[in-house]
């Protein structure tokens, strides 16, 4: 099994020293997954003074089953890749904070990054790489099952269903993979799916329809969770016919996309596409000078081609742009 609970990082979940909130870093980059932790060992190794603020460690990674294309890895569950990306990080000493943050504002040549908890960190470049946030079905019982039957998460939550019944929402790459995972444990697996075709990579299709533990069921959405203490059951409705019907079950997981923090990157003042994504230009400049962006977050990466390769070459680049902007800027003796 995966070592999903094991991830361990330089954090500092409450009271950050004033040690770190009272440097000016040459860059201080927002969010832990591949794309903030690759952009952290390049910065780190162009001999920038780097830290990383990030709300969760690995972002989506983290709440991945098996990866099967990051390459050097045949195959890793996503929990384990990301303790190998945290390992890397740890060797070149950048810091890793657990906060959330709330704006990011100029000042004078410099920028200021607050957070939820009250600190205020000083940089001379600022890499955004937030991700996006795993988006919730919004319907009644949700909150109510949430850690009782409903999950977010399958390399976290697959084992508690050993054995049981249970079903995954959504039809794209993370519905697939968690469907796949959880049959290593669950008896039955549902894949509940508003259309009557998938979203998901032609691999996972393959692998989904010849699951004998996997019955997709088409054209229909969940109206409503119920249960007693712990969730027993789905209601389910057709889009096609309305027909509602009740689907028993012990597990839902919640695997429908995510969505970007725009309200943050309003806050900031950066340009967005029209769907809240930050533009960048190849080199992951934004619309500001000095703040760069990489992985999930960005208008560059498609929709429907959110890899961890991508993400952490995008990090790397935003890296690269920032280091030449502190030295075009501030030369090699800035300290
Ligand atoms: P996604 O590709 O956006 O798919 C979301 C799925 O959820 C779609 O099938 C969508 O239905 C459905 N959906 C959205 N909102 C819904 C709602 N309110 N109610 C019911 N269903 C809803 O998201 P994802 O699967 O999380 O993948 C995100 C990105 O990560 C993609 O680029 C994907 O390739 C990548 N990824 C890659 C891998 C891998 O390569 N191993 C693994 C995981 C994720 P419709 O199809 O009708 O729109």
């Amino acid at each position: 099994m995966s070592s999903a609970f094991k991830i361990s990082v330089t954090k500092m979940d409450f009271g950050v020293s004033e040690e770190l909130t009272s440097k000016v870093y040459d860059t201080v980059i927002i969010g832990g997954g591949p794309a903030g932790m690759s952009a952290a060992i390049y910065a780190a190794r162009y001999g920038l003074s780097t830290i990383i603020i990030t709300e969760e460690i690995g972002g989506q990674v983290a709440k991945s089953g098996w990866v099967e294309n990051y390459l050097g890895y045949t195959r890793i569950m996503g929990p384990d890749l990301v303790n190998k990306f945290e390992e890397h990080v740890k060797y070149y000493n950048v810091p890793i904070i657990i906060d959330s943050v709330e704006n990011v504002e100029r000042d004078g040549d410099l920028f200021k990054v607050y957070t939820l908890n009250g600190d205020e960190y000083t940089a001379r470049t600022v890499i955004i790489a937030v991700g996006e946030k795993k988006r919730k079905l919004n319907v009644p019982g949700e909150d109510t099952y949430n850690g009782r039957g409903v999950s977010y998460c399958a390399p976290c939550d697959a084992p508690l269903f050993k054995g049981k019944v249970v079903a995954v929402v959504g039809g794209g790459d993370s519905a697939a993979s968690a469907a796949l995972l959880l049959t290593e444990y669950a008896t039955k697996v549902y894949i509940i799916h508003r259309r009557n075709q998938l979203r998901a990579q032609k691999y996972y299709q393959d692998l989904l329809l010849k699951n004998p533990k996997i019955e997709i069921i088409w054209n229909t959405v969940v109206k409503e969770l119920q249960g007693d203490k712990l969730l027993r059951k789905a209601i389910l409705q057709r889009v096609d016919t309305k027909e509602v019907f009740e689907l028993p079950l012990d597990g839902l997981f919640v695997e429908i996309g995510a969505e970007p923090p725009v309200e943050l990157f309003k806050r900031i003042g950066l340009a967005l596409s029209q769907d809240g994504y930050i533009k960048v230009n190849h080199l992951m400049e934004t619309s500001i000078p000095g703040i760069y962006a990489a992985g999930d977050c960005v208008d560059l990466t498609p929709r429907d081609f959110r890899q961890i390769v991508v993400a952490a070459g995008q990090g790397a680049l935003a890296a690269y742009s920032a280091y030449n902007y502190i030295i075009r800027k501030y030369g090699f003796n800035r300290r």
